[in-house]
């Protein structure tokens, strides 16, 4: 079915199959973009939510400090438990932290409230929520599965180590205002103490390896200084209070070196969350012009195959319809003067060319069927005037008849006459009369006698070379299509170099024609067998050349065969028994002869001899 659609519609289907296999690629790519895109957006947004929390550890770590109830003003509080809403209600609840965030709040509501044995257990209880919130938004924002290096070190440090940290701290400072500070929370202390020193050690590290996985180099100079300047105030507030957890120290200078920890923490954390969403936000434009870039791309080859689609359109379809269009119209008008113009060198081109050479051999094509037309027509009209000779005999046979009445009416006049004159008295008048009748039918003899010779006057020409071959050649054609109506087949075999004869080629033709005709009438009657002539040629004693004429047709009875040459012998209803007699004539005055042999197995075989030219 495809191989019968138009050029132009397989081009159609090509640029389809093209375009449909761009917007497939192109949705793919944009596809797999925008999940990269949506990613990093929403861990954007967790990145946003953990800065939220940073008031919310203020609040809490400002309560942790020292062993008053209220450490900070209720409208710092409330300042940051409106940040965290604000962060909650800007999630539209994509992160399912409302519980958690709800919990935290109520927890931190809950601290100046708290009684001051309780204190302690309430700034442990909101860590703790603080921790698991941040740790929720961390999962949840695909934080924690950043695939690249830097950025997912930097989450680390917030979501994971900071609130440790922090908790840590926290809890260790509200574990200090207790008094007396008992055995077991003396070792809970100190566990707390080592715990912070190694988790500083970890965000060391982490920052670290997160600036190793920096491709832009910059990570090192945002948060290092910051992160190293974490450990030494860190320390100092671990010294003070391993002394306090000893009994050596006093509460002021631990509230202070607690709040310079807490200030260098927190100037660490405003520094790794400014990193991160440095990062965050240099991903997304970058995955963004990535996804432009790509679709540009796209864009521009879908365009180009576009153009050059429409190109092939231009130079192959419409070219072809072009050709197509001629060639209807050299059917429609046989004008083969008509040509395509179509200055190129490719293969439309070429094509274009071999067609206008294929209507130029038309042309001449045509030309020559003109010419052979008109000679054939010349030797139609040549034929048919032998034609009228052949029927000489036959003319022979009528003027006989028609000479003959004259005759006997001159003599039965001239009797008559005679008759007259012998009278006594003679009469005159009668005899003039008779006379008068005889010079009439003598005139009537000599107009008949004048048309005869007018008749075969033309048969007096000169005789010319003729090549024997080249006559049988254009007898043959002649009766190609009465031999095909009857369904005989005609075979010749004309043997190469045969010498030319010296002839009145009309004659001659003449001679085949009555041959090939006789021996087609042969086979007539013939079902039970293949109706076969042959036509041979060939040289016959070097000095003479044969023609046989063979045939497959019902052949000659032996008391005919001597008879058939005779003229008025004929078998047939309708035939006048002159063709072979002027054959045999014809024959005989160019010095040759014309013999008759029986066919095997069936017909007859007609062998022409003739003096060749050298002869
Ligand atoms: P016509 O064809 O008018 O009879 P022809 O002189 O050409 O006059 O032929 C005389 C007769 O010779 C034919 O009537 C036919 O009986 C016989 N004859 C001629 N050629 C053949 C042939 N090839 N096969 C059989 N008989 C033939």
């Amino acid at each position: 079915m495809f191989k019968n659609l138009r050029t132009s519609t397989k081009l159609l289907l090509l640029c389809a199959a093209f375009v449909g296999a761009i917007a497939l690629a192109t949705y793919g790519l944009i596809k797999e973009k925008l999940i990269a895109i949506e990613f990093a957006s929403k861990e954007l947004v967790g990145a946003q939510y953990l800065q939220a929390m940073r008031g919310v550890y203020a609040v809490i770590l400002a309560a942790a400090a020292d062993g008053s109830p209220v450490v900070t003003s209720q409208q710092s509080a409330d300042v940051a438990l409106d940040a965290l809403a604000a962060a909650e209600v800007a999630t539209g609840g994509a992160l399912g932290t409302a519980e958690l965030a709800q919990a935290l709040t109520a927890a931190v509501r809950a601290l100046p409230s708290a009684a001051t044995g309780d204190k302690r257990a309430a700034i442990v209880d909101a860590l703790t929520k603080a921790r698991d919130l941040a740790s929720r938004v961390g999962d949840e924002s695909k934080l924690t599965l950043d695939p690249e290096l830097d950025s997912y070190y930097m989450q680390n440090i917030l979501v994971k180590r900071m609130p440790e940290l922090l908790a840590d701290m926290g809890e260790l400072q509200s574990l200090m205002q207790v008094a007396p500070i008992e055995e077991d929370l003396r070792v809970r202390g100190q566990l707390l103490d080592g715990m912070v020193h190694s988790i500083v050690e970890e965000i060391e590290r982490d920052a670290a390896a997160a600036s190793r996985g920096n491709r832009d180099g910059r990570l090192e100079a945002s948060i290092g200084p910051a992160i190293g300047a974490m450990r030494p105030p860190v320390d100092s507030y671990l010294q003070a209070a391993d002394a306090s957890l000893s009994g050596k120290q006093n509460g002021t200078a631990l509230v202070q070196t607690f709040q310079a920890a807490v200030n260098s923490v927190d100037q660490a954390t405003i520094a790794s969350q400014a990193e991160l969403t440095r990062l965050l936000d240099k991903r997304l434009r970058n995955l963004l012009g990535n996804l432009y870039g790509s679709l540009l791309l796209n864009g521009v080859v879908a365009g180009l195959s576009l153009l050059f689609a429409a190109l092939t359109y231009r130079q192959v379809v419409r070219p072809l319809g072009q050709l197509e269009g001629l060639a209807d119209k050299v059917r429609e008008t046989k004008d083969y003067g008509l040509r395509i113009d179509l200055d190129r060198t490719d293969e439309i081109g070429r094509l274009a060319s071999a067609f206008n050479a294929m209507l130029e051999e038309l042309a001449a094509a045509r030309e020559r069927e003109i010419a052979d037309e008109a000679r054939n027509a010349a030797m139609q009209a040549e034929l048919a005037r032998v034609a009228r000779l052949t029927t000489m005999g036959e003319m022979a046979a009528s003027i006989a008849h028609e000479i003959n009445q004259p005759l006997a009416s001159i003599v039965n006049n001239a009797n008559a006459a005679l008759r007259w004159l012998a009278r006594q008295p003679p009469n005159f008048e009668e005899a003039e009369a008779a006379l008068r009748r005889i010079a009439n039918d003598g005139e009537r003899g000599s107009r008949i006698i004048g048309s005869i010779r007018a008749m075969v006057k033309k048969g007096d020409r000169g005789r010319t070379k003729v090549s024997l071959n080249d006559l049988i050649e254009d007898v043959v054609r002649l009766t190609h299509s009465e031999f095909q109506r009857h369904g005989i087949s005609l075979r010749s075999a004309l043997a190469d170099d045969l010498p030319s004869v010296m002839a009145d080629r009309v004659q001659l033709q003449q001679v085949m024609l009555n041959l090939l005709m006789n021996a087609a009438e042969a086979t007539l009657p013939v079902y039970d067998r293949a109706r076969l002539v042959s036509v041979r040629s060939g040289e016959h004693d070097g000095r003479t050349a044969l023609v046989e004429v063979e045939d497959s047709g019902t052949g000659i009875e032996p008391e005919n065969a001597q008879r058939i040459f005779d003229a008025f012998f004929t078998t047939k209803a309708e035939g006048m028994g002159m063709g072979l007699s002027i054959c045999r004539s014809i024959i005989e005055s160019h010095g040759g002869r014309i013999v008759l042999l029986k066919g095997e197995p069936h017909g007859s075989v007609f062998q022409v001899i003739l003096p060749t030219d050298s002869a």
